[in-house]
C-alpha cells in the first residue's frame, strides 16, 4: 500500500472544499449528543487521536467528532443527521484495517461501533450467531467452541478486528484454504443506508435467493454503501482432530513448490502459511529470543483438521513425506495447544515485527491462483534484487494471497518515493499477468485506489460507481475510499 502522507485536517479541509462538505458546527454536536448521550460524543483533540489512523503507517486524518453508537437506531438517526447538515460520516470498527478504510480522509464524523460489542444469539438448533458488528472476532471463536462449534475465518488479529470490520473488509485468515472467507459464512445482515433506512437482508437461512444477493454486495464494500449493525453468521461442527506442522526449508523455491504438491495430492489442509527468513528473524528481534529454525530460508506453516484421528493421520504422513521429498529440513509436529501457540505466535507477530524492523514500510496484499505461487514468489526477489530493497514475503500461500513488506530501512525518503511507486507497479503487473488481484484481504481503501484501473476494466468501475451513487447519491458515507 501507499502511504499518502495525508497531515490531518489541513490535507483534509483542501479535499473537503472540492466535495462541498459542510463543517460539524457546535449545533451538529450538540444534536448528536442528543442522539448518543454526550459521553459518547468525543470532540477533545487527545480523545479523538485515536480515530484519526487505521494500521497504515503514515496515514492520518482527523475527524471533527467521533460518535460511539450504542444501536441501530443510533447509527439512523446519525445518518439522518449527516444527510441534512452534509457532513461525511466514516464508519469504523477497531481500526485494524490496512488500507486506510476508516480513516476520514474528507473529515467530517467518524462512526465507531466499537460499543456495539454483544452477542446477542447462540442459536444451537440451526447452527447460527448473532452478533453486533463491534464484536472482537476472537471472541466470537471463544463463545462457539465453548459449544463445540466453529466459526472458521480467522484474520491474523483475530484478538484485535470486529466482525463488523470483517464483513466491511471481506476479511480471509489462514483457514481460507479450507474453509473460505467471511463471505462464505455471513447470511444475514440488517444495515443502515446512508439516508438513515435500516434494512434487514437474509436471515437464518442456508438457502436464499430471493432477489439480488444485497448481503453479498454489503460485504467487502468497505463501509461505503452501508453501516451494518446487525449480522447473522453461519457456524460449523468444530473439528475433533487438528494438528500443527512447521516446516523448515533451505530454499525458498522448494517450500514454494511444496504447496503445490500438496494440493496436487488431493489434500487440502485447513491452512498452508508461507514465511521467510528474513520475517522469521525480525521476530526473533522483536522478541528478543529465539524462535524454531530462523535460519532456515523459508518455512510453511501447515494445520490440518478432520472428524477422526485416523483421517487426520493418514493426511498427515502424506503431507510430512511431501515435504521431506522437497528438500524440508524437519517437520516438526504440534498436537496440544501450548506447542500449536508456539509454532503461531511467529506467524502472528510478523506485522508488528517489520514495523519494529522498518517504522517506515509498505505493504501489498496480492493474490494469484495458488499454482502461480512460485512464479509469484520468485518475481517477487527479482523486483526487490532490481531496486536494492529489502521485500519480506509471508502469508497465506495455500490460498495464493502472498503479503509482501517492502522495507525502508535507511533509505533517503525521496529514493523510497519512487521506489516504492515502481515496485508496486511492478508487482501489481506480474500478479495480473498471472491471473491475480491486486489485494487479496486487505481492500482498495485510500492506499489503492489509484491502481483500481490496472485491475479492472472501466466497465466494471463505471458499474461500481452507480452502485454507489444509488445506495449514496450525495457520497457522505465513507467518501475518499475505492475509487480512483
Ligand atoms: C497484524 C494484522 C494482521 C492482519 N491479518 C489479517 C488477515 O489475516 N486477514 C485479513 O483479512 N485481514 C487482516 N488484517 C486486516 C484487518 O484486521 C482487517 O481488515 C479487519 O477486517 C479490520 O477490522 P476492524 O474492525 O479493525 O475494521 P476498521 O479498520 O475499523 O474498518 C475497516 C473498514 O470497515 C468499515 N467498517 C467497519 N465497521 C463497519 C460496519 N459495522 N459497517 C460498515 N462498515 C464498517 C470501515 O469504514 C473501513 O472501511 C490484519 C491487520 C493487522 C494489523
Amino acid at each position: 500500500m501507499v502511504n499518502q502522507g495525508l497531515n490531518g485536517q489541513k490535507n483534509a479541509k483542501l479535499v473537503l472544499n472540492k466535495h462541498k462538505y459542510e463543517p460539524v458546527t457546535a449545533r451538529l454536536v450538540d444534536s448528536l449528543c442528543q442522539i448518543a448521550g454526550a459521553a459518547n460524543v468525543l470532540t477533545e483533540p487527545e480523545r479523538i487521536e485515536p480515530y484519526t489512523h487505521d494500521e497504515v503507517v503514515g496515514l492520518r486524518a482527523r475527524p471533527e467528532v467521533v460518535v460511539l453508537a450504542r444501536s441501530a437506531d443510533h447509527v439512523s438517526r446519525v445518518l439522518r443527521l449527516a444527510q441534512r447538515e452534509r457532513v461525511p460520516v466514516t464508519p469504523r470498527g477497531a481500526g485494524m484495517g490496512l488500507s486506510g478504510g476508516a480513516v476520514p480522509v474528507h473529515a467530517g464524523i467518524v462512526l465507531s461501533l466499537e460499543k456495539m460489542s454483544r452477542i446477542l444469539e447462540l442459536d444451537r438448533e440451526n447452527l447460527m450467531i448473532t452478533v453486533e458488528p463491534g464484536v472482537i472476532t476472537g471472541d466470537i471463536h471463544r463463545a462457539v467452541e465453548a459449544e463445540g462449534l466453529f466459526y472458521p475465518p480467522d484474520p491474523a488479529n483475530l484478538d484485535s478486528c470486529t466482525i463488523g470490520g470483517n464483513i466491511a473488509e471481506g476479511a480471509g485468515g489462514p483457514r481460507a484454504v479450507k474453509y473460505g472467507v467471511t463471505k462464505d459464512y455471513v447470511c444475514g445482515l440488517d444495515a443502515v443506508l446512508p439516508s438513515g433506512e435500516i434494512i434487514h437482508c437474509g436471515g437464518k437461512l442456508v438457502k436464499n435467493v430471493t432477489g439480488y444477493d444485497l448481503v453479498q454486495l454489503l460485504i467487502g464494500s468497505e463501509g461505503t454503501l452501508a453501516v451494518v449493525t446487525r449480522i447473522i453468521l453461519r457456524l460449523l461442527p468444530l473439528p475433533k482432530v487438528r494438528v500443527d506442522l512447521l516446516v523448515p526449508y533451505d530454499e525458498f523455491q522448494a517450500a514454494a513448490a511444496t504447496v503445490s504438491d500438496i494440493i496436487a495430492h488431493r489434500v487440502l489442509p485447513a491452512t498452508i502459511e508461507f514465511m521467510e527468513r528474513d520475517s522469521m528473524l525480525a521476530v526473533e528481534r522483536l522478541l528478543e529470543r529465539e524462535v524454531p529454525f530462523s535460519e532456515a530460508e523459508a518455512h510453511l506453516l501447515i494445520q490440518l483438521d478432520g472428524s477422526s484421528q485416523a483421517a487426520v493421520d493418514e493426511d498427515l504422513n502424506l503431507v510430512g513425506d511431501l515435504c521431506l521429498e522437497r528438500g524440508a529440513q524437519d517437520v516438526l509436529v504440534a498436537r496440544d495447544q501450548r506447542t500449536r501457540d508456539r509454532l503461531w505466535e511467529a506467524r502472528r507477530l510478523i506485522i508488528d515485527a517489520l514495523n519494529n524492523e522498518s517504522p517506515v514500510n509498505h505493504m501489498e496484499d496480492v493474490v494469484v491462483p495458488r499454482a502461480a505461487i512460485p512464479a509469484l514468489l520468485k518475481g517477487i526477489k527479482e523486483t526487490a534484487a532490481r531496486h536494492a530493497v529489502r521485500i519480506v514475503s509471508f502469508g497465506h500461500a495455500g490460498d495464493g494471497n502472498v503479503h509482501l513488506n517492502v522495507l525502508k530501512d535507511s533509505m533517503d525518503d525521496a529514493q523510497w518515493e519512487v521506489v516504492t511507486q515502481l515496485v508496486t507497479e511492478e508487482i501489481y503487473r506480474l500478479t495480473l499477468s498471472l491471473g491475480g488481484m491486486i489485494t487479496g484481504e486487505h481492500g482498495i481503501g485510500v492506499t489503492r485506489r489509484r491502481y483500481l484501473p490496472m485491475a479492472l476494466e472501466e466497465e466494471q468501475i463505471r458499474l461500481m460507481r452507480q452502485i454507489k451513487a444509488i445506495f449514496d447519491p450525495n457520497e457522505l458515507l465513507n467518501p475518499g475510499k475505492i475509487f480512483p
